[in-house]
């Protein structure tokens, strides 16, 4: 069976190196001269900068991604650096919570300052660990869980405490989201806190892992796919620099709605199913801000104020803390300027939220060396709306259960941030719920 992938990015990587793994010889297509998409990491004055990831849970032993990332090879390529302690510094209007290590003593000093949410606060965290397990088996993946993180926390009355909780709805939806859905929160939440990690060089060191390890899988550089191609029977080919190219499958990693474009003439059934997915909700939009800062930070800082602000370290660079500042921004407010208009908002968004960040802590001096906005999440993923982690994880929207690897037009099929849900934990599950499709060449 001859493959294509398309998009160079961590999720394609993934699904070229499990597809290996079964005996296939996929093609990648990447439109951009690099590989990596958002995991990307990039250098300016010698000083290392993350773009896409910073940290992920289910990385302690035993833990789901530990696990894959051994099976696959990929462990023994990286270095995971543990946390000192706590990982996630919450700043709740004003009243600080910090997020240990720990999904039991996380547990405990919840209970400690909230004595009274005591038994709420042990059932919820019961159901977290009912959902928790994270697995690509078959019978796991098809049941659906519609809950939302609002409904099981019903019990918890305390408002903080409500937002203590609905801020690890941040790393797959948005800031204290209550419509997120359950069943990807809880993966998130206990396995953050039992297994958090930092990966020493960033994205760009699971991107080298990955490239490292595949053998027979052919990379196509600057090389977009700009139509797929369908008869009856489903698609069997791509254009890409204007030639045409068959394959019996087609697994797409870009944003479906980017993807669904790029065919012609669906039939009623699969037209239904375009216009479902072009209405799918986005998560939202953001800037970043590259800068060294004088002061040691060594935790993951989040700003709860009217609008949010985190302040997310790397690693240290001549005695400086390597970090990005991350803040809501709005993909709109970009999209129709001109070149000297982009350059005039872009300075302004980030002197703005440089100015907000100085105001909340001492972080000491901060030299701003690179930003980012909107535009430029859109220009690596060519997704929709340059949202943050793609199509929003609410519970209603992985209910209708459009977005699964296998699509309603036959042959082809989605992976990436887009399809399970985001992040490591998201394209890792993706890939591998995905290989349930591939049987293994004989
Ligand atoms: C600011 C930020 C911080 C994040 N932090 C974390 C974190 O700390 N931990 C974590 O686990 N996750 C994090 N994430 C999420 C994580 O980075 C992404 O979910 C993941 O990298 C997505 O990988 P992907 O391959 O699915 O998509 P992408 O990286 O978007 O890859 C898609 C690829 O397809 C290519 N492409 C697009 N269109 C075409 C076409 N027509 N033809 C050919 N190629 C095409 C693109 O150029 C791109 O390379 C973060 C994301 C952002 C934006």
């Amino acid at each position: 069976m001859n493959i294509a992938i398309i998009g160079g990015g961590l999720s394609g990587l993934l699904c070229a190196l499990m597809l290996e793994k079964r005996g296939y010889s996929p093609t990648i297509y990447e439109r951009l001269p690099k590989i990596g998409g958002v995991l990307d990491s990039f250098k300016r004055k010698q000083v290392l900068f993350d773009i896409g990831f910073h940290y992920s849970g289910a990385l302690a032993e035993k833990q789901y991604l530990y696990n894959s990332m051994q099976d696959l090879g990929l462990l023994e390529k990286l270095q995971l650096e543990k946390y000192d302690g706590v990982f996630d510094i919450l700043n709740i209007e004003g009243e600080v919570f910090e997020v240990p290590q720990s999904s039991s003593l996380f547990q405990a000093q919840l209970q400690e300052r909230f004595p009274t949410e005591k038994d709420a606060i042990a059932t919820f965290f019961e159901k977290c660990y009912e959902s928790s397990i994270i697995s690509s088996k078959p019978e796991e993946f098809v049941k659906i869980d519609s809950r939302s993180v609002g409904d099981v926390l019903k019990d918890i009355k305390n408002t903080k405490l409500r937002k203590i909780f609905l801020h690890f709805t941040i790393f797959y939806a948005t800031a204290f989201f209550e419509e997120a859905s359950f069943d990807f929160y809880a993966k998130i939440f206990i396995n953050m806190l039992d297994g958090t990690r930092k990966i020493e060089e960033g994205g760009g060191a699971i991107i080298s892992a990955l490239q490292n390890s595949l053998m027979t899988t052919k990379i196509k550089k600057r090389s977009e796919v700009t139509e797929i191609i369908l008869d009856e029977d489903g698609v069997n080919a791509l254009v890409c620099n204007n030639e045409r190219f068959s394959y019996d499958a087609i697994v797409s990693t870009v944003h479906p709605k980017t993807t669904l474009n790029m065919l012609q003439n669906l039939n009623k059934k699969q037209s239904r199913y375009k216009h479902h997915v072009e209405d799918l909700e986005e998560s939202p939009s953001f800037f970043s801000i590259f800068c060294l800062i004088e002061n040691e930070i060594v935790s993951n800082i989040y700003f709860y104020e009217d609008e949010f602000i985190s302040v997310l370290p790397s690693r240290t660079y001549e005695g400086k803390t390597v970090a990005t500042i991350l803040a809501g921004s709005k993909y709109s407010e970009y999209e129709n300027l001109s070149k000297s208009e982009y350059k005039l908002k872009k300075e302004q968004e980030c002197a703005y939220h440089l100015e907000r960040v100085k105001k909340l802590y001492d972080f000491g001096e901060i030299e701003v060396i690179d930003s980012s906005t909107p535009l430029t999440k859109q220009h690596y993923s060519n997704g929709a709306e340059g949202s943050i982690y793609g199509v929003l994880c609410s519970a209603k929207q992985k209910s209708l259960s459009v977005l699964m690897p296998r699509t309603r037009v036959n042959n082809l099929y989605f992976a990436g941030e887009n399809i399970i849900a985001p992040g490591l934990i998201g394209a890792f599950l993706g890939a591998e719920i995905l290989m349930n499709y591939f049987e293994e060449k004989k």
